[in-house]
């Protein structure tokens, strides 16, 4: 690992957005203060200095925003072809491609992933609004046989269900938003959407570019506050239809006993503890870097990171010096510089978190290979730490259990394909997985045997919305991709035609 330039400064157009006294709330096309008139600061985690401040939205907000969200629901919105709303998705691809390096900007210093990351997701975000757009034109219900007598037609129609209620993590806000945004304009729903209290600014921004771009004033709101007030009120609303929520297993849980007021269904992407499954037969070239970047991409802050890096004994040792050379290609620097390649963690707590697991990982008698510390010097007001490498890590420690959520690989060392399989599966979670083979059947049987939602053969962390990706056990419910995906936004009509 090797840093880069401490500071670096924004351009003129994020700097213009973030310059405002107060990110108000945005309800019905317009910005509002909270009701209470209070407001929370957001950090840049680079420097540990306070970047924005923004409304602390609670009930009364919401129900505003709700009632936006349903009169806009009920208007004009209501009567937009599926072509027109087609044409409204690719519009507002365009407005972002124009826009994007404001958002990059924006989002880098919000959250901390560096440029380089943030450039390199366009064509993610690109891809994601062709294909709610192509969806917008191909929701269909199906004509059916039926055992009535006379002349009955049967068939199902599909019909928006409504509000939306949208929470939204901080690990990813600019691209993550549009798995629920791009779902709405395509289905005809509307939303509210609560974005995460540590990176609220890229949704907020989102949000007027989507005004723009012509979408209706009410179809997406936007109310920032704190989980616990304004989180709580949109999942508990007895006015949302639906919840869309990626976040931590717990949050998860309290969004489902709120959602119960009125049966409320969900989608819900939640934590992960992945096994990366490297076999002795893997080509290294291509396991190494694929597995180090499996975990150290954004800062380890990814519900997917292949965290526990399962590795054939015989492997062990070469598998792991090339490991460690990889990680001396990592730069390490401030999100706005060009060269950096892996940013700060989040903020203060989750560094105190990861570093907790430092201790943790080192007491239940795992070696510490590599880093450990929090960045000092030049970068000793960031959160910045030290990419980290466990060695000799068994499945019952707590750092192979627990979610880090931060820069922090556990080497565990299997000698058989079953008990590979049977490590990985001895996990709450299973949201994502990899095996590294040059046997189509070895990685076939790992495919098959490990209970996950995902798994990548010889790769990690592609994720193609016509492909999808959804968890099994805590790791949640609800697909995200395919037509599965819109399927969360819309009901199903049974109707009996008798002529
Ligand atoms: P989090 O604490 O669960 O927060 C996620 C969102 O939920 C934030 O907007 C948060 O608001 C809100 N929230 C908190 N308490 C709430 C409540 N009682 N009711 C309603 N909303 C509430 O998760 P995080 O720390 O931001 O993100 C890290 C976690 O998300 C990790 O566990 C990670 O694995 C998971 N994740 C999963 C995926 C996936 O696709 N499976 C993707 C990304 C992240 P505040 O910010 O204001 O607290
Ligand atoms: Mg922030």
């Amino acid at each position: 690992m090797t840093t880069t330039q401490p500071d670096v400064a924004p351009n003129g157009q994020a700097q213009s957005f973030l310059s405002r006294d107060v990110h108000h709330l945005f309800i019905d096309g317009q910005r509002f203060p909270a009701a209470s008139g209070e407001t929370l600061t957001t950090t840049n985690p680079s420097t540990g200095e306070v970047l924005a401040r923004f409304a602390a939205g609670g009930p009364s907000d919401v129900d505003r925003a709700v009632l936006a969200a349903r009169n806009a629901f009920n208007g004009p919105w209501s009567t937009w072809t599926p072509y027109e709303r087609q044409a409204l998705i690719t519009r507002i691809a365009q407005v972002l491609d124009e826009k994007f390096e404001e958002l990059i900007q924006i989002e880098a210093m919000d959250m901390g992933a560096p440029l380089t990351r943030l450039r390199n997701s366009k064509p993610a975000l690109m891809k994601m609004l062709s294909f709610f757009a192509s969806q917008a034109t191909s929701i269909s219900g199906e004509t059916l046989m039926n055992g009535i007598p006379g002349n009955v037609t049967t068939m199902t129609l599909k019909a928006p269900v409504g509000v939306i209620g949208g929470i939204i993590p901080w690990n990813g806000p600019l691209n993550s938003q549009f798995w629920i945004i791009g779902a709405v304009l395509a289905s005809g729903c509307t939303a509210v959407l609560k974005p995460a209290s540590e990176a609220s600014l890229s949704v907020l921004r989102v949000a007027e570019i989507l005004l723009e771009a012509g979408t209706p004033a009410g179809v997406v709101n936007v109310v920032t506050g704190s989980g616990s007030s304004a989180g709580h009120a949109l999942a508990a609303h007895p006015d949302v239809d639906r919840i869309a929520f990626t976040g931590s297993t717990d949050t998860g849980r309290r969004i489902i006993e709120a959602s119960t007021v009125n049966i409320k269904k969900l989608q819900l992407e939640l934590g992960g503890k992945s096994a990366d499954i490297i076999c002795a037969d893997a080509d290294l070239d291509k396991a190494v870097p694929g597995a180090t970047m499996g975990v150290f991409a954004n800062s380890g802050q990814i519900c997917f990171a292949g965290t526990r890096v399962l590795v054939q004994r015989p492997i062990v040792e070469e598998f792991t010096k090339r490991l460690l050379q990889f990680m001396d290609t990592l730069r390490v620097g401030n999100s706005l510089d060009d060269n950096a390649t892996m940013g700060p963690v989040i903020s203060k707590n989750q560094l105190d978190s990861v570093l907790s697991y430092i201790d943790i990982g080192r007491n239940e008698g795992a070696e510490l290979l590599r880093g450990g510390q929090r960045l000092g010097g030049d970068f000793e007001n960031g959160y910045f730490m030290q990419p980290s490498v466990f060695g000799g890590v068994t499945n019952e420690m707590r750092i192979a259990r627990e979610e880090i959520f931060g820069p922090v690989l556990s080497i565990m060392p299997f000698d058989d394909v079953d008990e590979a399989i049977a490590i990985a599966n001895d996990s709450e979670y299973g949201l994502g997985g990899a095996v590294w083979s040059e046997n189509l059947s070895t990685a076939l049987r790992v495919v098959h045997g490990v209970h996950t939602g995902t798994m990548w053969v010889n790769c990690y962390g592609y994720i193609d919305p016509l492909v999808g990706f959804s968890g099994t056990k805590l790791s949640g419910y609800g697909s995200k991709g395919t037509a599965a995906h819109m399927d969360n936004y819309l009901y199903t009509k049974s109707v009996y035609l008798q002529l």
